[in-house]
């Protein structure tokens, strides 16, 4: 693929920011999918924006960034979106002096901390808890949530995902820290943050400045990637390199507009333009 066959047929495409899924779309645990990182290359060198917009909120995005440049991916850390991210700034937005307890990776902290918000001292103290995936939680971690919440923080999540490709298969996600702390206090989750919501498609849309009409969004996930899409009036495309098979995307009621082997597949859209909008236009 060269970016000059991408360009001979650009004009017949009105898709001119792509948001991109990281886990299952660009890369899988450590390891990037192959003929990823030259597809967004020649994005990029077709003057496309791209946004990275990922659900994980256990990273920050210095960490992310640092990632994906050791897979010879350099990007700006305002092209890349975490839910940790998006959380930290809703948080800000409406609850800046509200100390927060964080259950999760260091990079959760990280992202809250940049965004200027108050870390709590004591668990007691805290008014939110957020919730991450924690890689490495201990007992004494899920006890301090445990009794935040007991004090009367509120519950925010990331994301509740269920499981994300890790290196040696698919891995417990947010879904069973949420579980741990909904099943022994009582209490519900107030706000999940995390792909489909209309906060995270918000927040890429803003970071691209255009309408969702001039936007595709390509992951692996239709829970998570394909309903942000359909739920925001973005297009969507399913890539096959994570966690769903192509029976598993025609038997689903959430049609993308088109289905892709790998992410190596959006050249399409460039070279066979006529055909792909009628089969998006419906
Ligand atoms: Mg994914």
């Amino acid at each position: 693929m060269t970016a000059r066959s991408l360009d001979s047929k650009e004009s017949k495409t009105s898709i001119e920011g792509f948001i991109i899924d990281l886990d299952g779309t660009v890369y899988k645990g450590k390891q990037a999918i192959e003929g990823a990182v030259e597809a967004i290359a020649d994005l990029k060198r077709l003057g496309k924006r791209t946004v990275f917009l990922s659900n994980r909120g256990n990273i920050s995005r210095k960490m992310c960034q640092a990632k994906l440049s050791g897979m010879g991916l350099d990007v700006p850390e305002e092209e890349i979106l975490l839910s940790s991210t998006v959380t930290a700034n809703f948080l800000r937005a409406y609850y800046r002096h509200s100390p927060v307890w964080a259950l999760g990776d260091a990079g959760l902290r990280e992202e809250l901390l940049a965004a200027g918000l108050t870390l709590a001292s004591k668990p007691e103290s805290a008014e939110w808890l957020v919730i991450t995936l924690h890689e490495t939680l201990t007992y004494k971690e899920l006890n301090d949530a445990f009794r935040a919440v007991r004090s009367g923080a509120r519950i925010i999540a990331t994301n509740a995902d269920k499981t994300f490709p890790g290196d040696d298969g698919d891995s417990i996600d947010v879904a069973g820290m949420i579980g741990a702390i909904v099943a022994a206090t009582g209490k519900e989750v107030e706000l999940v943050i995390g792909k489909p919501s209309s906060l995270m498609a918000d927040a890429a849309l803003q970071a691209l400045r255009l309408p969702p009409e001039r936007c595709l969004i390509i992951g692996d996930s239709l829970a998570s990637d394909i309903q942000l899409g359909k739920k925001a009036g973005i297009r969507t495309a399913l890539v096959l390199t994570g966690s769903v098979s192509r029976e598993e995307a025609e038997a689903s009621e959430l049609r993308p507009d088109w289905v892709w082997n790998t992410l190596e597949d959006v050249v399409q859209l460039h070279t066979g333009a006529e055909d792909i909008e009628t089969e998006a236009g419906e």
